[in-house]
């Protein structure tokens, strides 16, 4: 579903990703690991269509997207800092990428509050953005994305402003929606744990570099290099 082939970026003289070579299959549920400023939203964001154009292919579908506008991607992305419109309600946000879309009044209607079910928000539809603690515009920004039915879902970090019990409620609900809608997902996160127990597959980024992809615990168990084990906290 996602070819990523020798994909290389730079910012001015600093290349943050150096050659990726990544293939996420359809429907998985994907994380990529790894410290601060090792790429990972800016490989994400190049999946999307923002930043500078990457070098190499990222091909979706089979079909490569390098250079492609980010809207015609079909790609539905839940950033780091999670913008939701000041002045639209919670209901008229999650709305908004279905008006762009002329979809008819009352199936966006449908849509939109099942989407907010979705995410546990349905009660606070008509609040606005600055009423909202940080961890449910978090919720009402991924409902914002799933609304439309993407066919690659790409989160970053789109847990990290919750409490610990609702993080990991919320781990459990992504899970099982993501399994429902059957997309395939990109989950950026810090926390091993939380890629432990939902993702299919990791990857462990460092440096702009791809260091070891595999199931969760094969990673764990055989960890490909001293970077790998030392990040993971299994070095002995
Ligand atoms: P974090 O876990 O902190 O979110 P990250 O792995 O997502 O980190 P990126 O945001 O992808 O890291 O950044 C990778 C590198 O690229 C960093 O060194 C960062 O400073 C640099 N970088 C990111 N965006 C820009 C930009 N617009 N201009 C210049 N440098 C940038
Ligand atoms: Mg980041």
């Amino acid at each position: 579903e996602i070819d990523i082939r020798n994909v290389s970026l730079s910012f001015g003289r600093t290349e943050v990703l150096k050659g990726i070579d990544l293939k996420i299959e359809p429907g998985e549920f994907f994380a990529f690991l790894g410290p601060s400023g090792s790429g990972k939203s800016t490989l994400l964001r190049a999946i999307a269509g923002f930043g500078p154009t990457p070098r190499g292919q990222i091909l979706l579908g089979g079909q490569d997207v390098v250079g492609t506008a980010p809207w015609k991607r079909n790609v539905g992305m839940v950033f780091q800092s999670y913008a939701l419109w000041p002045h639209m309600t919670v209901a008229r946000n999650v709305a908004f990428g279905l008006d762009e879309r002329r979809v008819p009044k009352a199936e966006t209607a449908k849509r939109v509050s099942a989407a907010l079910e979705m995410v546990g928000m349905s009660q606070y539809a008509e609040r606005y953005p600055s009423q909202l603690s940080g961890g449910q515009q978090q919720r009402v920004a991924l409902a914002r994305t799933i609304v439309v039915e993407p066919r690659v879902l790409l989160l970053d970090e789109p847990l990290s402003n919750l409490d610990a019990n609702l993080r990991v409620q919320m781990r459990q609900d992504l899970l099982k929606l993501q399994r429902r809608l059957g997309i395939t997902t990109i989950f950026v996160t810090h926390d091993q744990e939380e890629a432990n127990t939902i993702c299919d597959r990791i990857a462990v980024m460092a440096d702009g570099v791809v260091q070891q992809v595999g199931r969760p615990d094969e990673v764990y168990d055989t960890p490909a290099n001293a970077f790998v084990a030392k990040f993971l906290g299994t070095a002995n």
